[in-house]
């Protein structure tokens, strides 16, 4: 093949994949991208991750992927009277979307960063245990130290082949977050609100967290890829 060819080849994969123009699946099929078998989700807190990929774990669980989830913090500072209601809430949310089994570490809230080389003491064994080929973190950029620690402990840990996706934590202070991955979850948006709706003690507590956020935030990212809704990702890194 004739070097410009193969330039415009890759050109056009690339945009298909990047700009989203293609579907998704039909890239995986194709052989461009590998199909996930073993997933697993990262959060610093109860809450994060099914806000982030709550969707797209729903849909990954459907086409018959293993999920795996973690929390690196229980959050039971901000409930003093029930100490375990973040955690049982997650477990809750976690099975809701398919995780069979989720895990709770139980590092100090918004004191991550103190706890950098433990936590990833804890990713190794995860990495080890899971042997995962996609990797959902919060946003490298997060404003929120938490968010941020547990993304850039995993982003260290996990240097296999696994593709790393950021996901995306609708909140103050998070309008930096500019997809580059669109997942459509049309199909699955109603279970990603049926899982957040376990977090009872976060309505009202937080002026972002209500169902016509997470709906008007889908749609966003739905308008932006031509699906009706959508999660947003920025890759980290991709295979192939
Ligand atoms: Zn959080």
């Amino acid at each position: 093949m004739a070097l410009s060819s193969l330039l415009s080849l890759l050109k056009t994969t690339r945009v298909e994949l990047y700009t989203l123009q293609g579907d998704a699946t039909a890239a995986m099929s194709a052989g461009f991208v590998v199909t996930p078998r073993k997933v697993l989700a990262l959060g610093a807190h109860p809450d994060d991750i099914e806000l982030g990929c709550g969707g797209s774990l729903v849909k990954l669980n459907e086409s018959g992927c293993q999920l795996h989830a973690a929390i690196f913090s229980r959050c039971s500072d901000e409930t003093p009277d029930e100490p375990t209601l973040r955690a049982r809430e997650f477990e809750l949310a976690a099975r809701e979307v398919g995780v069979k089994r989720p895990l709770l570490f139980d590092f100090p809230n918004r004191e991550l960063p103190e706890h950098r080389h433990d936590m990833m003491h804890e990713m190794e064994k995860l990495q080890a245990m899971v042997e995962p080929d996609l990797v959902f973190i919060p946003f490298l950029e997060d404003p929120h130290q938490d968010h941020e620690t547990v993304a850039r402990a995993a982003a260290r840990t996990f240097r296999r082949r696994e593709t790393i996706l950021q996901y995306e934590i609708i909140r103050y202070g998070s309008h930096s977050f500019t997809p580059s991955l669109f997942i459509d979850i049309s199909a699955t948006l109603d279970r990603k609100i049926a899982a957040l709706s376990h977090y009872r003690s976060q309505f009202k507590r937080r002026a972002y967290f209500d169902e016509e956020s997470f709906r008007s935030l889908a749609r966003t990212r739905g308008a932006q890829s031509g699906y009706d809704y959508a999660e947003g990702f920025v890759v980290y890194k991709m295979f192939w």
